[in-house]
C-alpha cells in the first residue's frame, strides 16, 4: 500500500484522508507460524514545512495460529492505532525511523510493525479451551494423603534425623 503525497507536499498542514489494504507476510513468533489476513488501513496524512509526512490512522485484520492449548486452528481480531512521521530522504535501512523518497510513502513496514505489535500472546480456539486431556491408562490412581511421590525420600530423611 502506497500513499501519493505530492498534493500534501504542496499544501503543508493540510490533512488528506486515505484507506486501503496491505498484505502482510506470515510471521514466525516463538516458533509458531501466524498467518495474518490482508489488513484494512485508514487514516489521514499531512506534510510539514520540511517535507516530512505525518501519518495517523488505524488498522484492523484477523490473525490465525494454532490454539495454545489444543493446537486446533484459532484466530484473533487484531486492531491498532498508529501515529508516525515519515522522514523525507531518511535512511530506509534505519529501523528506528520511517522514511520516504520522492512523492510516495510506502505503508508496508508501518502496517506490518503495528499489526505484529498487536498480536495476542496466546491464541485460543475458544476462551475456555480445556486443552489436550491426556490420561495414562496404566497409571495407578493416586490417593491423596496416602501416597506421595517422595515417600522414599521422606523415609530416608526421617531416618537421618533419628541418628
Ligand atoms: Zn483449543
Amino acid at each position: 500500500m502506497e500513499l501519493d503525497v505530492s498534493t500534501a507536499l504542496s499544501q503543508p498542514g493540510q490533512e488528506f484522508p486515505f484507506s486501503g489494504t496491505q498484505a502482510i507476510a506470515d510471521q514466525e513468533i516463538y516458533g509458531t507460524i501466524v498467518k495474518i489476513d490482508d489488513c484494512e488501513v485508514s487514516g489521514t496524512f499531512m506534510a510539514d514545512d520540511s517535507g516530512n509526512i505525518n501519518v495517523k490512522g488505524q488498522l484492523r485484520t484477523t490473525a490465525h495460529a494454532p490454539c495454545a492449548n489444543c493446537l486446533k486452528e484459532a484466530s484473533a481480531v487484531v486492531e491498532n492505532d498508529f501515529v508516525e512521521d515519515f522522514q523525507r530522504n531518511g535512511d530506509p535501512e534505519d529501523d528506528e525511523i520511517f522514511a520516504y523518497e520522492g512523492h510516495t510513502v510506502s505503508m508496508s513496514k508501518l502496517v506490518m510493525s503495528y499489526a505484529v505489535m498487536a498480536l495476542p500472546i496466546r491464541f485460543l480456539c475458544r476462551e475456555d479451551c480445556p486443552g489436550l486431556t491426556y490420561k495414562d491408562p496404566d497409571a495407578a490412581p493416586v490417593e491423596t494423603g496416602k501416597q506421595y511421590p517422595f515417600a522414599g525420600l521422606r523415609q530416608l530423611l526421617d531416618q537421618m534425623e533419628e541418628v
